[in-house]
């Protein structure tokens, strides 16, 4: 099973995304992490994107195609994956379509978080990161246990520099611009399925969990 989780930044995709692969077992491969985790070891490749995310642009396609698909299990690993974050393009979408073939595999569904942009603004600036596990809060709907502090690590939650109002305007430029068009891109080919990522985590993680498994079901596994 391959799955994409397609949605506006802030609709949801990361705490789902980590629910989910845990659920089904699937390999988590968020390329938001990635490149947030080559910048905090300070490598060539998180300077050149630096600028890109800080402002709420896409980094370049192929940048962003090379660390991803590198990620993607080998055609002898069982385990699927669960791609978040990526593709944000048709570039992206055609690459990996490729690169799945390549390995033997194929997208078996693209669920779409759908968050009006309304509620986007309101649900990325109150967000805060665990800097160790990436884990995901929200300091109203989902707050730690203690103010400020992962549960899981102990490590002290982060804002993301591009979290902010002005960048997630950008960030939600980028994605009406250039990801949205995906929608069509995926529907055609009869993988992708809507889950309304207004309700509360749990219920969009029970939608979610549903139409993943349905999927399964459907193709055998
Ligand atoms: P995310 O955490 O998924 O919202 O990603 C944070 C930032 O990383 C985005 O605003 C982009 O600058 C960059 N990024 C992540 N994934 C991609 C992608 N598939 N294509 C281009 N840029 C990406």
């Amino acid at each position: 099973m391959n799955m994409v989780l397609l949605g506006p930044p802030g609709a949801g995709k990361g705490t789902q995304a980590q629910r989910l692969a845990k659920a089904f077992d699937l390999r988590h491969l968020s390329s938001g992490d990635m490149l947030r985790a080559e910048r905090r070891a300070g490598t060539a490749l998180g300077k050149r994107v630096e600028s890109y995310m800080d402002s709420g642009a896409l980094v370049p396609d192929d940048i962003i195609i090379e660390v991803v698909l590198s990620q993607l299990p080998s055609e002898s690993e069982a385990a699927g994956c669960m791609l978040d974050g990526f593709p944000r393009t048709e570039t992206q979408a055609e690459s990996l379509d490729k690169a799945l073939a390549d390995a033997g595999r194929k997208l078996d569904l693209v669920l779409e978080l759908t968050v009006p942009d309304d509620v986007i603004v309101e649900r990325i600036t109150g967000r805060r990161i665990c800097p160790k596990c990436d884990g995901v809060y929200h300091i109203r709907h989902t707050p730690p246990k203690k103010a400020g502090v992962c549960d899981r690590e102990g490590a002290e939650l982060v804002h993301r520099p591009d979290d902010t109002e002005a960048v997630v305007r950008q960030r939600l430029a980028a994605y009406h611009g250039q990801t949205k068009p995906l929608e069509v891109y995926y529907r055609r080919k009869g993988l992708l399925v809507e889950a309304d990522g207004m309700q509360s985590p749990d219920a969009v993680f029970a939608c979610c969990r549903k139409i993943v498994g349905d999927r399964m079901h459907r193709r055998g596994d």
